[in-house]
């Protein structure tokens, strides 16, 4: 089956009442037939639902959907994409290892790579996105990963993934990849190489705004670490999350669609406004690797990022002035999402550190989402005159 059919047809088996849409397993954990099966399943001699923390039926089929629309053998899903993330490290790392990561990953994963994995001994080090030679020089004896994030946000760098996944094959070492700017409907990392890919579900895959969640999904070997490292740690997804991120999935590849459309039409129209010094989406010749998202991604995803002509104070002006986008901080959604990084999710670092991961002071980061393209326009084309 293809990817639209496998995300709409894939269930969980129903209960007896045969209803149509999947119900909703609140249940922390499920009762056994008699001591022998309660001992069976405890033994891992027989698969079956024990407790909540470890498996739930809504959490199986959001994860088997997953693993089929990424192409792993296996998946494990949590409470949110950084639930992911500290998982796959917490499960394959340990104490003196290494890690390699491209400069310009998600904020939280910068303060996990840098500040809380060192306190449990793994160690770090960042390369520029476009450095291949900087990511084969800098793996060690003790690295055992390169971790990437592409299209990187809000920086919407690309990566090579079959060029790193190379330079990972060769030191015997693993390629895992944030996949949540491109969702498996634009970029399969497994298909390039990757070992790992991670999502934030929060974004994309929910797609309104209504929940958190992540998901890890690798081969079978490596998830089975994940599954029992995160077993016992405890990041799980709730059940009425993973219901709704899988009733979400029934829609991704049309919502994908649209907001990639939408998207191409939006950023073609501000390289034509005079406000603006450039414009940067995959999809748009002028991006600087262009031919390669061609090559590796579908579509150019949902994200914008643009520059505005009178830095930090014309930024915040230019966001005040729009009426119908939502200053959030989430993207993804079906409503369009306007944020100025350099006065708000980045506002710590210095001029230096920002600029180094490609935050000018005028860069606005837009989610397009799924209104009108024309009513998108005549917003931004508002807050430009009245900026
Ligand atoms: C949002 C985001 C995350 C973190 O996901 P949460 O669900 O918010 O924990 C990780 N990576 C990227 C690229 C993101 O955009």
């Amino acid at each position: 089956m293809r990817k639209e059919t496998v995300a709409i047809r894939t269930q969980s088996k129903r209960s007896h009442f045969k209803e149509h849409s999947g119900p909703i397993y609140m249940t922390s954990s499920y009762a056994f037939e008699d001591a022998e099966e309660m001992r069976a399943l405890f033994s891992e001699e027989r698969e079956g639902n024990i407790y909540s923390r470890y498996s739930n039926p809504n959490t199986s089929e959001f994860v088997e959907k997953m693993v089929l629309l990424e192409g792993a053998e296996d998946g494990w899903a949590t409470a949110s994409g950084m639930a992911a993330i500290f998982s796959t490290f917490g499960a394959l790392l340990e104490k003196g290892d290494h890690i390699v990561s491209c400069r310009s990953v998600f904020g939280s994963t910068h303060k996990l790579l840098t500040e809380i994995l060192p306190k449990f001994g793994i160690k770090n080090t960042y390369v520029d996105f476009d450095d291949y030679e900087g990511f084969q020089k800098k793996v060690n004896e003790n690295t055992k990963m390169i971790y990437l994030e592409t299209p990187s946000n809000p920086g919407l760098d690309i990566i090579d993934l079959s060029r790193v996944s190379k330079i990972c094959k060769s030191k015997g070492i693993l390629l895992v990849v944030d996949n949540c700017f491109a969702t498996p409907i634009i970029q399969q990392p497994i298909r390039h190489g990757a070992d790992i890919v991670i999502h934030s579900a929060t974004k994309y895959i929910d797609g309104q705004g209504r929940s958190l969640g992540g998901v890890i999904l690798g081969t079978s070997s490596l998830i089975q670490k994940i599954q029992a490292f995160a077993r016992h740690t405890g990041p799980c997804l709730s059940p009425f999350n993973a219901w709704l991120l899988s009733k979400s999935l029934e829609t991704l590849d049309v919502r994908l669609e649209r907001h990639c459309k939408n998207a191409l039409v939006v950023a073609r129209w501000l390289e034509t406004k005079s406000e603006v010094n450039w414009v940067k989406y995959p999809f748009l010749e002028s991006h600087p690797q262009y031919e390669l998202a061609k090559k590796q991604m579908s579509q150019g995803g949902g994200i914008i990022t643009f520059e505005i002509k009178g830095g930090i104070k014309k930024g915040k002006q230019f966001l005040d002035q729009l009426k119908m986008f939502s200053l959030t901080a989430n993207l993804g959604d079906t409503r369009s999402i306007a944020t100025h990084p350099a006065s708000t999710t980045h506002s710590k670092l210095s001029k230096e550190d920002r600029l180094a991961v490609g935050i000018t002071d005028g860069l606005i980061r837009l989610s397009i989402g799924l209104e009108h393209t024309e009513d998108i326009v005549i917003d931004l084309n508002k807050a430009f005159s009245k900026t």
